[in-house]
Order: C-alpha cells, then structure tokens, then sequence
C-alpha cells in the first residue's frame, strides 16, 4: 500500500484519519506515488481549534522571539533545498535547478520576514493637540488560510506563511492536492525552528477544504493563488463572509518585441520564459506579440532553437524541460495544438510528434504562428509548453491588445529603443512589467501582483503589501489630563 500524506494539526501529523484520498503521481513515470489526504469539514474544524487556541500567546510573543524563530527556519530551510528540490521535482516534474530556483525565491521572502520587528514599526507623534499623543500600530488578524497552486509548491506557501506567522498570525495552508509533500516538510521545518504548535498547520484536499476555510468563521483572512475562476470564488465567498481576502488567478502574458530589438536575445528569452516549466508558470510568456518586420526572423529563431530543448525527467541531470503536472492537463494542453490549425493558425512546431518512452506526462514543446484574439489557442490560458505569435502592424497596436487582454498579470518589452521602452513601462496594463526582462517577478522586498482577472482584491502578494494584509491598523490617541482642568463638553472635540 501506498503512503499516505496526511494534515499537520497542533504539531503533529494526523496520519490515518481521513476517509477520502486522491492520488499523487510522478508526473515523469506516470506512476502513483503516494494517496494524499482529502480533508472533511470536521478536520478543517480542527485546525481552525487548534490555532484560534495558539494565536493569542504567539500575537502577544515577542518581536525578539518571533524572529529568533524565523531566522532558524530560514536556515534549516536554506540546509534543506537540495532535498526539497528533489521532492518538487518528484510531485510536479520540473527540473531540479527550476526546483531550487523556486526554493530559492520561497527564502528570500523569508529573510524578508527575519525582518519583522523593522517592518511592523509604527508610527508616533507628539503632541497632535495640546497635551495629546498620537501612535499607530499594525496588529495580527488571527487565523489566516492560505490555498495554493500545484505549479509553486514551495515559493507561494512561503510567499504568504512566513509573512502571515511573522506578523503575528496562525497560518493553515491547503497547498495543492497534486504535489502535496512539500507542505508537510515545510511544517516539519517550522516546527524544528521552535514554532509553537498550532500556529502553523497543514490540511491537505480539495474543495471541500477550500469551502470550508471560506466558510468558517474563525478565519479572518484568506490568500489564495491558484485559476481565475476559482480565485474570483473564493474572492466573492470570503469577503461575503466578512473576511479580508487577496485571491490571484491567472494570466496570459504577452511579450512583445519590437523590429529594431536584437532577435536572438528575444529568441532565447522567448524560448526560456515560454517552455520553462513546461510553461506551468502564471509569470510564462504565452503570447509574442511581433510587430511588424520582427516577425519573420523571430519565428525563425524561435523554431531554430526548440529542437534543443532538452525534455525528459526533471530529476535526470541535463533535463531542461520536464513533464507536465497531469495526463489530463497534458492532454488539454495538446488539445490547443490540435485545435490551432483549424481556427487558421500556422503550427510551426507541433510538440506532439516528439514521443517519448513509458507513461510520463510529456509534450515537447508547440510554437504557433499567426494566433489572433477570438481563437481559443489565444484566448483561454493554455498553461503549457505551447508559445502562439500574434503579428500586428505596429506598437500601438501591440499595447492594444495587451490592454485588452482579460488578464494583467505581467508583460514584456524587447526593444534597444529607450523612449519605445520608457512609453511601455507608462502604457502597458499590467501589474508587473518587464524590460527586456520576460518574467519580472519582483523581488522579495517588493510585492506580486496583477491587474484585471489576475487578481480580486487590493492587496499584491508579500513584501510590504504582505505586511499590510496581514495586519489591522490600530490608531492610539492618549493624554494625561489634570483632573484638576477637567469638564463635561459635549462638543466634538477640536484638536488646538
Ligand atoms: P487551481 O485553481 O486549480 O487550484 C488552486 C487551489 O485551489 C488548489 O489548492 C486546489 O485544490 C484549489 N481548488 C481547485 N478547484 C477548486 C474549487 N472548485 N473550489 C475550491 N478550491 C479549489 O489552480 P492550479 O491548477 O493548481 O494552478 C494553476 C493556476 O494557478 C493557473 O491558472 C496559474 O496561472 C495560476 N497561478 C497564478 C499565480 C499568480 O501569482 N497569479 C501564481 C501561480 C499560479
């Protein structure tokens, strides 16, 4: 029999409780690896218990201890990324040095953490009305849920849970049911860096679980990452719940490149950003967006280099592709391709006739010419190895189609022309922009997030936003009368 993975509640796994399970597989083998946990209503219940009763000693731990605990996880994390990397690469088929990347980016959000007792610094000031102070200060929400994407098993938990801890917080994770392991090593990490019990836990499963942290009413806030309509969900059901919630969808990000950009540089940022991951990233270039004479040589350059591309078993040194996350996805993903010559695009590169032994859920990667909006190959987020072209006459007619584009998530400029760049970081609508740069993820210190369908809420993910979404604002306004000087004045009072 199988392993079972199971929740992490008050400390400790709860292994062998639960009476529904789904499968686990090795995206490069086909084979199942493990049963997950699906939890029911009673044990999310229980999660929520246990930290609601850890939350009021941890809120009131001091800033001193709250980062002696953070710093220790940051180092047995750092000391664990090699394995880590490997337990990703086995869930979810990336390569291990994408693996390591993304426990990488997952750290820096938590050295941003290690600085907590600078970040919920308040504010004072003296003397605001004659013998009255004023002092603001940002206090932890409670029991703070966050549900998490299959393609970022590490780096989206730790976007939101070292932040949500540090502040004060119990955080309950509900990580992907399709590569659950990391969570709960994630949770062995935490407790091994002197976390107390409760204050991090995991519950593993599907819907039923997300519902019910929705639901619940001991949870004050919920992050949430994962497609658009499941994010727009859990945006409308959280906050109609009362509940503060940043719930960030998908995307489809466009890179345009304009003539007078160098091709080969484009090429190989188009190729990098398009494949990598097999394309399971919500910052992938999907959409290359030519104007004009770029066209031509780019789509030849792109084609000249696919061939290259190394795919294969992510945990196999020299792989540079991998699998893609399920049989199901890779088939609707491949469903693109089939489609795409039917609606009148051009397939360049079809990944299907690459073949590969065993079960694996392959597909070598697809370019498509000549995508335009209304065909699906355009429209819907693909979420694979499958990069369209869409031609257009000229930049404003690129910028048109990106504002257009149901989604912001992030967008690319090539170009050596200063001013055409310059009009695009104003123009572009998207919440992270890039120059020459094809994934412009922001750094640990500033915050991730995009615009229109790719985000419900005001708050981007971590940095200072994370800070501010974790925590309530408190406005204290003191003075030490004389009671001497006091009066009955039913007047609303006026500051002097
Ligand atoms: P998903 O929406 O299917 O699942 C995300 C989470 O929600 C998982 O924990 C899953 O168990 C849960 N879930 C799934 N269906 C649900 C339902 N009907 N009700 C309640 N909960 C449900 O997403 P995924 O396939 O795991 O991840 C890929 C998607 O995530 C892509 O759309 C990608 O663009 C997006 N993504 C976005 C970002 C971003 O920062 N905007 C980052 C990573 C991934």
């Amino acid at each position: 029999m199988s392993e079972t993975i199971a929740h992490w509640i008050d400390g400790k796994p709860q292994d062998g409780q639960s009476d529904r399970t789904g499968p686990v597989f090795n995206p490069a083998t086909g084979v199942e690896k493990a049963r997950v946990a699906y939890a029911s209503v009673e044990e999310v219940d229980r999660a929520v218990a246990a930290a609601s009763a850890a939350f009021p000693e941890w809120r009131d731990a001091s800033l001193t201890k709250r980062t002696k605990i953070m710093f220790q996880f940051r180092n047995l994390l750092d000391a664990a990324t090699d394995e880590l990397a490997e337990l990703i690469a086995s869930e979810h088929g990336k390569t291990q040095p994408d693996a390591r990347g993304e426990v990488q980016r997952g750290l820096e959000t938590v050295e941003f953490a290690c600085g907590i007792a600078q970040l919920l610094k308040g504010d004072q000031s003296q003397q605001v009305s004659t013998g009255v102070d004023l002092m603001s200060v940002r206090e932890p929400l409670g029991v703070v849920g966050c549900i998490t994407p299959f393609n970022f098993p590490a780096m989206v938990p730790l976007w939101m849970v070292p932040i949500a801890i540090a502040c004060g917080n119990a955080a309950i994770l509900k990580p992907s049911e399709k590569d659950p392991s990391l969570s709960i090593r994630l949770a062995e990490l935490f407790a091994k860096a002197g976390l107390p019990n409760g204050i991090f836990s995991v519950i593993q499963g599907d819907r039923v679980a997300v519902e019910r942290l929705v639901e619940h009413p001991d949870v004050a806030a919920l992050s949430f990452v994962g497609s658009t309509p499941v994010a727009r969900a859990i945006y409308e059901g959280g906050t109609r719940t009362g509940k503060r919630v940043q719930a960030l969808g998908g995307a489809k990000n466009h890179m345009l490149v304009l003539p007078d950009a160098d091709m080969e540089l484009a090429a190989d940022a188009a190729v990098s950003a398009g494949y990598g991951s097999a394309g399971e990233r919500c910052m992938a270039i999907s959409v290359v967006v030519a104007v004009g004479t770029a066209a031509d040589p780019l789509v030849a350059a792109i084609q000249a280099r696919i061939p290259a591309v190394k795919v294969g078993d992510g945990t196999m040194p020299g792989t540079e592709m991998g699998p893609l996350i399920t049989r199901e996805h890779r088939d609707r993903v491949a469903s693109y391709v089939e489609g795409a010559r039917d609606e009148g695009a051009t397939v360049v590169v079809d990944g299907r006739d690459q073949k590969f032994d065993g079960d694996g859920f392959y597909l070598a990667p697809s370019l498509i010419d000549h995508v335009k909006p209304g065909m699906r190959a355009y429209d819907d987020e693909i979420f694979g190895p499958v990069l369209g072209v869409t031609r257009v006459d000229s930049y404003d007619d690129a910028i048109k189609l990106i504002s257009d584009s149901e989604w912001g998530n992030g967008t690319a400029i090539f170009t050596r022309d200063g001013g055409a760049a310059r009009r695009f970081q104003v123009e572009a609508q998207a919440g992270m922009v890039g120059i020459n740069v094809p994934i412009p993820v922001p750094v640990a210190y500033y915050s991730f997030g995009g615009w229109g369908n790719s985000l419900f809420g005001q708050s981007h993910a971590y940095g200072p936003e994370g800070i501010d979404f974790y925590t309530k604002a408190k406005v204290i306004t003191s003075r030490w009368p004389d009671p001497a000087t006091s009066k009955v004045d039913l007047g609303f009072p006026e500051n002097e």
